[in-house]
C-alpha cells in the first residue's frame, strides 16, 4: 500500500457540493491518507474568498470599524457547510474563540489562517479522519523564515502517528507559537512539506483545471494540455507567467523526489499534469513542453569596444543595479555588448538615475534603452538533443512578420527566450504555438521542409 498526499484548493472546498466530490475522490483510492485543505474559495463570480474576508476583518479592526458583520459572513459559510454535510461539530465554540482573539488584537496572520483551520476541522469530521494542526509542526524562525529541517522532522513525527488525517494549509508557527502564514496561495507549500515528510508516493494538487496548458488560453485558442513536465521546465514556465501552483511548493517535493500531480476536482477521471524530476526516464518524449511569457520588460544595451578584455566590467555593471535594489531578469551578451533585461515594474521610476550612473562608472561607447519589450520563453527538455528547433521557431516568427529584438538561450538548452515588442507579444506566442503544435508534422520533425530544401540547394550550388 502506498501513501498519497492530496491537497484541495479553495474552489474544491467552496461548498457542500464540492466537498462531496472531495469525499468521493478520497474514498476512491485508499492510499489517499493525508488531506490538506485551503479555505473556501469563490462559489460564483461575484462571491468572496473566505481568506479575503478574514483579511478584511483585520483591516476593519485596525481602523476601528466594526468587523462583526464580515466575520458573520465567514461563520455563515462554515455553518452552511456543517448543515449541508450533516456533520456533528461544535463550530460555535471555535467562532467564539476566534472572535475573542480578534478583540484582543490577534495578528493578521492568525486571523487569515482561521479559514484553513476551520475548513480542516469540517473536512476531518466529514471524512472521519483525524485533525492535525500545523501550528507547532510547520516551523518559522522569529523573522518568519521557514525552518525546513525542523519542519520535516516535526511533521513526520506527528503525522505518521495518524493513519489518516486532514491538515490545514497555509500556516505554521514561530518559536513563540504565534501563527505565521505563507504568502497567498501557500496551502500548496503545506501540501508539499507534508508529502516530503511522510515520503509520499505522489503529491496530488486538486484544483479547478485539469493541469497545465501548453500556452495561455487567453492567447491561444484551446491549447493542448501538458501531460508531463519536469520541475526545471515548470520553474522556467512559471517564472515567465504560467501559474497554477505556488512557486515555493516545488522545492520540498523535488528534494524528496516525489512527483506532483495536478488534478481537477470537477473532472476526477482526467489524469491531469504530472510534474516529475528531471532524471525521470519518462520525462523525455517531447521537444517543446510549453510556451510562456510576459510583457513590460526594459532592455539596456551596453556597447563598449574591447569590453571582453576589460576585467570587472560586468561586475561593475551589475553592482549599479544591485545598489538600486533591482534584480536582473536576463543577461544576454556577445563580444563587446551586454544587454541587461529588467522588469519595468521593478525599475520603479529609477531608470534615468541608473543610466546616468552607468554612463559615469562604465564609460560605454553606447548605451541604448529599449522599452516596452515582451519576453517569450519556449521551454522543452527535449530541445538540446534536437537540431532545428530554433530554426523552426525563428522561421515561424519571421513568417508572422515579427521582428525579434533579442535572443537568449539558457546554457541548460532547455529554453529559448526571444524578446519582441509588447505589441507583437500575442501574435508571437500564437506563431510559436502553431509551428510546434498545430502543424501536421510531429514535433520531432526538426527543420521545416523548406529549410532542408534551402540548405540542400546551397550545398548543391
Ligand atoms: N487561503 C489562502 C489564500 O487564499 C491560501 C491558499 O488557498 O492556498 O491565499
Amino acid at each position: 500500500m502506498g501513501v498519497i498526499v492530496s491537497k484541495f484548493g479553495g474552489s474544491s472546498v467552496a461548498d457542500g457540493i464540492q466537498l462531496a466530490k472531495l469525499k468521493k475522490i478520497i474514498e476512491d483510492e485508499s492510499d489517499r491518507k493525508y488531506v490538506i485543505v485551503s479555505a473556501p474559495g469563490r462559489r460564483f463570480d461575484q462571491d468572496n474568498k473566505v481568506t479575503d474576508l478574514l483579511y478584511l476583518c483585520k483591516a476593519h479592526i485596525d481602523h476601528n470599524v466594526d468587523y462583526r458583520q464580515i466575520f458573520q459572513v465567514v461563520c455563515d459559510r462554515f455553518l452552511a457547510l456543517k448543515m449541508n454535510l450533516g456533520i456533528d461539530i461544535d463550530l460555535e465554540k471555535e467562532f467564539a474563540e476566534i472572535d475573542k482573539n480578534m478583540q484582543n488584537n490577534a495578528s493578521e496572520d492568525y486571523i487569515a489562517s482561521r479559514g484553513e483551520y476551520l475548513t480542516a476541522l469540517v473536512v476531518a469530521a466529514y471524512l472521519g479522519y483525524d485533525f492535525v494542526d500545523t501550528a507547532g509542526l510547520i516551523c518559522f524562525d522569529e523573522r518568519g523564515k521557514l525552518l525546513d529541517e525542523e519542519t520535516d522532522r516535526r511533521l513526520a513525527n506527528e503525522i505518521l502517528k495518524h493513519d489518516r488525517a486532514v491538515i490545514p494549509g497555509f500556516y505554521g508557527s514561530k518559536p513563540d507559537r504565534s501563527i505565521k502564514t505563507f504568502s497567498r496561495g501557500g496551502s500548496d507549500i503545506t501540501g508539499s512539506l507534508v508529502a516530503k515528510a511522510v515520503k509520499a508516493d505522489v503529491y496530488e494538487n486538486w484544483t479547478d483545471v485539469s493541469g497545465f496548458l501548453v500556452a495561455d488560453p487567453r492567447i491561444v485558442k484551446n491549447p493542448e494540455q501538458i501531460d508531463m513536465v519536469s520541475y526545471k521546465e515548470l520553474r522556467e514556465l512559471s517564472y515567465m507567467g504560467a501559474s497554477v501552483l505556488h512557486e515555493d511548493a516545488i522545492y520540498p517535493v523535488r528534494a524528496g523526489n516525489i512527483p506532483i500531480n495536478i488534478r481537477n476536482t470537477n473532472a476526477p477521471a482526467h489524469p491531469g499534469t504530472l510534474i516529475v524530476s528531471d532524471t525521470s526516464k519518462k520525462a523525455d518524449d517531447k521537444i517543446i513542453t510549453g510556451i510562456a511569457g510576459s510583457k513590460d520588460f526594459v532592455v539596456i544595451a551596453i556597447y563598449k569596444n574591447m569590453m571582453s578584455a576589460e576585467t570587472g566590467f560586468v561586475r561593475r555593471c551589475l553592482s549599479i543595479l544591485e545598489d538600486y535594489g533591482i534584480p536582473v531578469e536576463h543577461l544576454p551578451s556577445s563580444i563587446d555588448t551586454i544587454s541587461i533585461v529588467l522588469s519595468k515594474k521593478k525599475i520603479n521610476g529609477k531608470l534615468e538615475d541608473i543610466l546616468e550612473e552607468m554612463q559615469r562608472r562604465l564609460a560605454p561607447d553606447s548605451l541604448d534603452v529599449y522599452q516596452d519589450m515582451a519576453l517569450i520563453a519556449t521551454v522543452g527538455r527535449g530541445m538540446n538533443r534536437r537540431r532545428g528547433v530554433s530554426a523552426r521557431l525563428f522561421t515561424a516568427l519571421y513568417k508572422a512578420g515579427i521582428n525579434i529584438r533579442m535572443i537568449d538561450q539558457g546554457s541548460s538548452e532547455m529554453n529559448i527566450i526571444v524578446g519582441v515588442e509588447n505589441i507583437d507579444f500575442e501574435n508571437a506566442v500564437r506563431a510559436i504555438y502553431d509551428t510546434f503544435f498545430e502543424t501536421e508534422e510531429d514535433q520531432w520533425a526538426g527543420f521545416p521542409a523548406e529549410f532542408d530544401e534551402g540548405i540542400k540547394n546551397r550545398l548543391d550550388a
